[in-house]
């Protein structure tokens, strides 16, 4: 087996079908995509899909898990000789609640926060992050039909083809048996960055004493046109900084130019994150800090000294 029969794709965040996309490609024969409603299809359509799905919209699906029901039934459908057949989705909270389902419904294996996927003669396996990223899984899938969510940032996007054409069908709505329904919104101050897709990253960590010194941090950004994120406990902890903004095994993967890291230790768990980028210059006072074990550049110092001498060097 070097490619999967039946490749299906479904993203609840619209931005990752590329890397999805791109995904099924290079691991399916033929590759259904998924989508919500029309405008999905078009944006959808030249990245290259056999086939694409909308599924039809009712009150309910503002939950997405309510749609296991819908995309199990299609899936056995299409799937009734059971070929090797993958539903491949991003790895978000809301999507690896919609996995559990599929996976009951669909008899299927299912591995979350994949980070690598490998088809050959001797079956179909998947990679991911372990133990908080200090090690990494090799899971060989056993069943006809498997389930991943894939970790962001771990394929370049599908190259989109404006004159791709393939059949659109609608689906119908098969409620479950426990409908989920959404009684109220709210609003959430979310911050609009993807530092996943920035060129420059600033990363701040528990070396900064007080939030009102991100200013200076924001300043030195600014003069670098660079994005700020930061370490799990600036985030979750001090909440100084919007959970979309901390790097690392459970947050941001970079694919950074450049990452320039401020006051951060260098845990795994946060490097996991970081080592995407393509160059990394720590400033951090401790000259044992774990991150001199992976900086491309270091210097021992005090970001308090070395951030303000910075903004005043790039300011000349
Ligand atoms: P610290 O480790 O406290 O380091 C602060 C650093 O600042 C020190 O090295 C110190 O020398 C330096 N410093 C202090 N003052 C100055 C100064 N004035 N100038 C220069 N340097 C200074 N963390 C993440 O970031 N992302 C994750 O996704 C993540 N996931 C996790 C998942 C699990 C399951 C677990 C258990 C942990 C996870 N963590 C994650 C937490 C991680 O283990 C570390 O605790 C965290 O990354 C440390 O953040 P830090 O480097 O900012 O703080």
């Amino acid at each position: 087996m070097s490619k999967l029969t039946n490749i299906w794709v479904f993203s609840d965040n619209v931005e990752r079908y590329g890397e999805l996309m791109a995904g099924a490609r290079l691991w399916g024969e033929q590759v259904y995509a998924v989508v919500q409603d029309n405008e999905q299809a078009s944006r959808i359509k030249p990245l290259g899909a056999d086939r694409i799905l909308i599924l039809e919209k009712t009150s309910a699906l503002q939950r997405i898990e309510n749609y296991a029901e819908t995309l199990a039934t299609i899936i056995k459908e299409v799937n009734s000789d059971q070929a090797p057949t993958l539903l491949l989705m991003a790895a978000t909270k809301r999507a690896k609640a919609l996995t559990a389902r599929l996976g009951v419904l669909l008899n299927a294996a299912v591995v979350n926060d994949v980070t690598a996927v490998q088809a050959d003669e001797t079956g179909f396996f998947a990679e991911h992050r372990m133990y908080g990223g200090l090690a990494f899984g090799k899971e060989k899938i056993n069943s006809t039909t498997a389930i991943i969510t894939l970790a962001p940032g771990v394929l370049e996007p599908a190259t989109a083809n404006p004159t791709h054409d393939c059949p659109i069908t609608s689906v119908s709505y098969v409620a479950p048996r426990q409908e989920i329904l959404c009684k109220e919104r709210r609003a959430k101050s979310l911050s609009s960055v993807d530092l996943s897709k920035a060129k420059r990253v600033i990363g701040v960590g528990r070396g900064l004493a007080a939030q009102d010194d991100l200013k200076m941090i924001h300043d030195l950004a600014a003069a670098l046109g660079a994005e700020v994120g930061c370490s799990r406990p600036i985030a979750e902890g001090e909440n100084w900084m919007e959970r979309e903004r901390y790097i690392g095994v459970s947050g941001v993967l970079l694919k950074s130019d450049i990452y320039l890291m401020l006051g951060i230790s260098g845990q795994i768990q946060h490097m996991v994150g970081g080592n995407g980028a393509k160059i990394i210059i720590a400033v951090n006072k401790d000259k044992n800090a774990p991150i001199f074990n992976y900086a491309d550049y270091g210097l021992v110092g005090d970001i308090y000294k070395v951030v303000p001498a910075l903004i005043d060097h790039l300011a000349r």
